[in-house]
């Protein structure tokens, strides 16, 4: 997508050695709305004639994205959420994701009254670098015994092996942007 890659080139920062790229002016502190817009029926666009019933995501900076999609899908938003607490009385589903920004593992759940194997679930998130984060998502539709139409990502870091990794397992990852490769010197190239 254009206006996005057009919006990375200009105002993205690029950090830790060419490993993270920061959008916060635009993205995930700081948002454009309209530039949500555009993704979200970019996302439509792509996936409206799936049948989704829910949108899913993860917070915190997947929730924004997602809830402006969802008005094109006309369905709820879930988002699983970073959780301390157990799975005493059985009402959620939990697993377990690595942070890429942070290191370390956190489980992530949601309530079991969200999530049906009626539902035919397209999950969401801003990026994607190892796939951790969705493969989580994933995670949490199949113990409900639903439906994953695919993957709707704002930034593909391609040069890093989540995006390949999902697609060779079958789920269908659309990417608004693919880095192919950034460094601090040269700036960013997209595939
Ligand atoms: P993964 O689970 O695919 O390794 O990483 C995806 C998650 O890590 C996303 O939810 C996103 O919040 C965060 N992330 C990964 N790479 C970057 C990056 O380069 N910049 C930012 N801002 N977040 C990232």
């Amino acid at each position: 997508m254009k206006l996005l890659e057009e919006r990375i080139r200009r105002d993205g920062k690029i950090r830790e050695n060419g490993e993270v790229l920061k959008v916060d002016s635009f993205l995930n502190h700081q948002i454009d709305v309209r530039l949500y817009n555009e993704m979200g029926k970019e996302f439509f666009r792509l996936f409206g004639d799936e049948g989704v019933t829910k949108i899913l995501t993860i917070e915190a900076s997947g929730i924004g994205i997602a809830c402006v999609a969802a008005q094109y899908f006309d369905v709820p938003v879930l988002f699983a959420k970073k959780s301390k607490s157990k799975n005493i009385d059985g009402t959620v589903y939990v697993t377990k994701v690595h942070s890429f920004t942070h290191g370390g593992d956190y489980d992530v759940m949601v309530a079991k009254d969200f999530l049906h194997p009626t539902d035919r679930v397209l999950l969401i998130d801003d990026f994607l670098a190892n796939g951790s984060a969705l493969r989580g998502l994933m995670d949490l539709v199949y113990q409900a015994g639903g439906t994953v139409v695919g993957a709707g990502i704002c930034v593909e870091k391609a040069f890093q092996p989540g995006g390949d990794q999902l697609r060779s397992q079958g789920l269908r990852v659309e990417s608004l942007a693919r880095i192919a490769a950034m460094s601090e010197t040269q700036g960013v190239t997209f595939c």
